[in-house]
């Protein structure tokens, strides 16, 4: 097996700045270290790579690379996967079930044509994200395996699968579960993600998304929310709604859910499920923006009023 290993290595520096903000001192470090970095042309090769060395899977690197900058990982090795041939191709059909590459940018699904008639709210998250520029480097994998939060709530109301491998072979794993596997990546990757499917939402139901953005840079972090709705004869089946919290974790809403789910959907049923939605959110007040919680309940119920009306 040839590994290509370019010329690439960066010199070890550091450098810090202080600033004195109003009364704050606030203390901005930079890291650049030595670290190696490859192109392997196939998953066995990169899966070999990340044993050897224990590095990073390298896709867009829009995450990535800010994190090292900030000091966040000290990488040893950045394996590229974007060269890898098996994992270059257009989201596509198979069994039914629609699959997607983990090497799909997110300008990509956007301009998917399969994405826009089987599941339009893919292409509306992910045009949601960043600029052009970003979204044009920007992968799939990188923003499930770790660096986003607005493409995994989507996969978790679609019940999708993430086919990962590692050195022990080939496993599906519900998109749900991926963020057990997040915290695997803070020490470097273990596995790669390959590729993601689900079964397309029928006609009859309906799948949103909404994103609370920090349009004026106050600084607050972005929410986002998906929700699917499974109505038999005007009355609600099956309820999921997930919320994405910045780069954190997902949230799966099921006190509200609970209270949509043979319900009609009726305007006391919609404040009521936004208020049930606090219950759950409790839990997690204490690793929460005080203005998140509120926010949550609200946007809940706009979105809510507005696929139900
Ligand atoms: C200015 C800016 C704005 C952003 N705004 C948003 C936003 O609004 N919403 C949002 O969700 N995100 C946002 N992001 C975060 C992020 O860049 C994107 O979500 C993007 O999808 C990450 O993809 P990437 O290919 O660049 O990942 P990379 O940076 O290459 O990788 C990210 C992580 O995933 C791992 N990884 C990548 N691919 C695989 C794979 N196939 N298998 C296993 N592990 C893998 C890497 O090892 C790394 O840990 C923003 C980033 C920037 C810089």
């Amino acid at each position: 097996m040839v590994l290509k290993e370019p010329d690439c290595k960066v010199r070890k520096e550091k450098s810090m700045t202080k600033l004195n903000f109003a009364d704050k001192k606030i203390t901005f470090a930079s890291s650049m270290t030595e670290f190696h970095y490859f192109e392997p042309d196939t998953v066995n090769e990169a899966i070999s790579l990340l044993k050897k060395f224990k590095g990073y899977i390298f896709a867009g690197g829009t995450f990535i690379l800010p994190s090292m900058r900030r000091g966040e990982i000290e990488p040893r090795a950045f394996i590229n996967i974007k060269k890898i041939e098996s994992l270059q191709f257009e989201p596509r059909m198979k069994n039914g079930m629609v699959i997607i590459s983990s090497l799909s940018t997110l300008s990509g699904l956007e301009s998917s044509d399969l994405l826009h008639s089987k599941c339009p709210v893919l292409c509306d998250a992910s045009s949601s994200i960043a600029s052009f520029q970003i979204r044009n480097l920007a992968t799939l994998g990188g923003n499930v395996c770790g660096g986003g939060m607005d493409i995994l709530p989507i996969l978790i109301v679609l019940n999708a699968t993430s086919v990962m491998r590692d050195e022990r072979g080939q496993r599906s794993i519900p998109v749900s579960k991926m963020q057990d596997e997040r915290s695997l990546f803070q020490n470097g990757s273990k596995s790669i993600l390959l590729y993601v499917s689900f079964v397309p939402p029928s006609k009859d139901e309906i799948v949103a998304f909404r994103k609370i953005d920090d349009a004026l840079q106050v600084g607050f972090r972005s929410l986002s929310l998906a929700l699917r709705l499974k109505r038999f004869r005007k009355r609600i089946q099956k309820a999921c709604i997930v919320l994405g919290m910045g780069a954190l974790y997902t949230i799966r809403l099921e006190d509200a859910e609970h209270i949509l789910e043979g319900s009609d959907g009726n305007g006391q049923v919609i404040i009521s499920a936004s208020d049930a939605a606090l219950t759950t959110l409790k839990q997690f007040e204490s690793t929460m923006d005080w203005y998140a919680v509120d926010i949550v309940r609200v946007i809940l119920m706009r979105t809510l009023r507005e696929v139900l009306s």
